[in-house]
């Protein structure tokens, strides 16, 4: 796999984990968040429903008082029983109004109980009523017992629909459940506290003593009070150390525990002796249900202190998905940059000095190599494939310099210096291989050799370089005569000397006569403008079964000797045997 798919591959790799790991992080904030989004609004309906229990039980004080006046009922009396049915209707509605608003409450328990609380309102209240309007005296102590129970029998529906919000705002935000333990614990005391008051409403109405059953209910509602007692206070100490929480179990304790319990206590000694209270129930009205504001005073101050709790969480959570949102996304591009930086620094010059390299085995020196731009190891490498190159370079320019060096050296070697035909050596090399090739395949092959006449009077009567400059004139004048195949040398001083391939013979002579009428044809013009002619003497000897070139040679040698004592200007061809020159 190359390098550069390998890296995409891992790149990708990373990238991808690295994301899931993000997300998950993410989206644990964000569930959390979310749940703390919650906690508000679920508190919201706790203290609505807490209120709307209080309410309730706060009307039976004067329903209670109502029932143990004289009928037709006082006007004050029948004012403040009025508010405080407006006040626990104005309540359980407005509960009733929250719940139907969150599209999670709508089918739940909770709103279900609320409905059957403000249903049974009604009839509880015309029990009293029917009590109310009675005389006195006709007042039964049944229908009294009936009247403030099925008030207080409404109650536990309202308890049940406080811990139904409760545990849905525990859900939202768990650090909050130790405050709500308490919050339910301070609601369940005062509504424990009410109950115990109502408790003793027929027996004063009826100047009775307490049934068995009452006792039994008063001792009870007794026994629950000192548990919450012990509860609230542990709870509240442990929930927080603000003065503030102390000092509401405190007033707690001196009003509700030191004066309104007393009073209870005093009632429960007559009512467990005679039946001679001195005391209405408006009286308990009047003194007693006062006393109970310190409990919902507890309440209230636990409740905003959870409110405020779950609006802190609620913002820290939302600080925290944002900064992990943002520090996922930086982290994300840091990643992405951090794998371009290596895919530009590191793979992609790697990949591309690894090409070079193989370029520069095969020797593509045409090649840019780029320059190297930072001051590291690819730099560095870089700049050692410059020095490679350059040193390739100079190498190959050495070698080819040396093979032209060698080709001219060749050439040189093999040529004759003046005329630039080839020279005497040169053409034993090559007439041996012609040879060669004619003996094998039983061709014909002849040689002619010519001598320039009285070349000495042309030295002689123009000079040396004129001489040259005829040479150089009677060579071109051959060479341009002759087929590509055949062969030219210069034999030695002003003699040449022709190899004609594939020619026998009648046909070599006939060359030799053709150059001979050409070079006599033919007028040198040397310096000072002098036009000179000259005349060679020809001799032709063709190759003979199983003769070697030297043989030949001398053969075409005696042929132009005897042209040249025949008087010159003329061909001659050899016999087969060796004549005597
Ligand atoms: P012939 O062959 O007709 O019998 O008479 P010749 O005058 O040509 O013969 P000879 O062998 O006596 O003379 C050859 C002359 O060619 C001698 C020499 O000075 C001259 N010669 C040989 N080589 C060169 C050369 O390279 N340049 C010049 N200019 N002359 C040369
Ligand atoms: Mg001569
Ligand atoms: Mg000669």
């Amino acid at each position: 796999m190359s390098l550069n798919r390998l890296f995409r591959l891992i790149s990708i790799a990373l990238l991808t984990l690295f994301l899931a790991f993000a997300l998950a992080l993410v989206w644990m904030e964000w569930n959390t968040y979310r749940s703390g989004a919650n906690s508000v609004p679920a508190l919201r309906k706790l203290r609505l429903a807490l209120l709307a229990m209080e309410k309730i039980s706060a009307e039976r004080g004067p329903a209670n008082a109502a029932m143990g006046a004289g009928a037709p009922l006082a006007a004050p009396l029948q004012a403040r029983l009025a508010n405080a049915r407006t006040q626990s209707d104005a309540a359980l509605s407005q509960l009733r109004t929250a719940l139907e608003a969150d599209p999670r409450l709508r089918q739940s328990w909770a709103l279900d109980k609320v409905r059957l609380v403000q249903q049974g309102l009604g009839p509880a209240r015309a029990n009293v009523d029917r009590v109310a309007h009675l005389a006195p005296q006709d007042r039964s102590d049944v229908l009294v017992v009936a009247a403030v129970s099925s008030m207080v029998d409404l109650l536990p529906l309202m308890v049940r629909v406080v811990s139904d919000l409760s545990n849905e705002a525990d859900r939202a935000d768990p650090l909050l459940r130790d405050g709500l333990s308490a919050v339910r614990a301070v609601a369940s005391l005062r509504e424990y506290a009410g109950q115990v008051g109502s408790r003793f409403v027929a027996p004063l109405i009826a100047h009775r003593q307490l049934t068995q059953d009452e006792v039994i209910e008063i001792g009870r509602l007794y026994g629950r009070i000192e548990l919450l007692r012990t509860f609230i206070a542990g709870q509240v100490a442990s929930y927080s150390r603000d003065p503030a929480f102390a000092s509401a179990v405190d007033r707690v304790e001196k009003e509700y525990f030191d004066s309104g319990f007393q009073f209870l206590d005093f009632l429960l000694q007559i009512g467990l002796k005679a039946g001679e209270y001195g005391v209405t129930p408006d009286d308990l009205l009047k003194f007693y249900v006062p006393q109970m504001a310190s409990i919902t005073d507890l309440r209230d101050l636990l409740m905003s202190d959870l409110l405020e709790q779950a609006e802190r969480h609620s913002t820290r959570a939302r600080d925290l998905l944002i900064l992990v949102v943002s520090l996922t996304l930086l982290a994300c591009l840091f990643f992405q940059m951090l794998m371009v930086l290596i895919a530009r620094r590191v793979v992609r010059p790697l990949v591309q000095a690894t090409d070079l390299v193989a370029g520069l085995v095969e020797g593509k020196l045409e090649q840019e190599i780029p320059q190297a731009r930072h001051q590291d190891e690819i730099g560095a490498m870089m700049r050692a494939l410059h020095v490679l190159k350059q040193r390739m370079g100079e190498r190959n320019s050495l070698a080819r310099e040396r093979e032209a060096l060698i080709t001219q050296l060749q050439a040189s070697s093999n040529t004759d210096f003046l005329t630039g035909v080839l020279n005497r050596r040169a053409f034993y090399t090559h007439a041996d291989q012609q040879l060669g090739v004619a003996r094998r395949y039983g061709r014909a092959v002849s040689v002619v050799l010519f001598d320039i006449d009285h070349f000495k009077r042309i030295n002689d009567t123009y000079g040396h370089q004129a001489g040259d400059a005829i040479l150089i004139g009677v060579s071109q004048c051959v060479a341009q005569s002759l087929r590509k195949v055949d062969v030219l040398a210069r034999y030695g001083g002003e003699e040449f000397i022709i190899l004609l391939p594939e020619s026998d013979l009648v046909q070599a002579a006939a060359v030799a006569e053709k150059l001979r009428a050409a070079l006599q044809a033919r007028v040198f013009e040397v310096e000072q403008e002098r036009r000179i002619t000259v005349t060679a003497s020809f001799g032709v000897a063709a190759l003979t079964a199983g003769e070697a070139l030297d043989r030949l040679t001398k053969r075409a040698d005696i042929a132009l000797y005897r042209a040249k004592r025949l008087g010159r200007n003329r061909v001659e061809l050899a016999g087969e045997e060796l004549e005597e020159p």
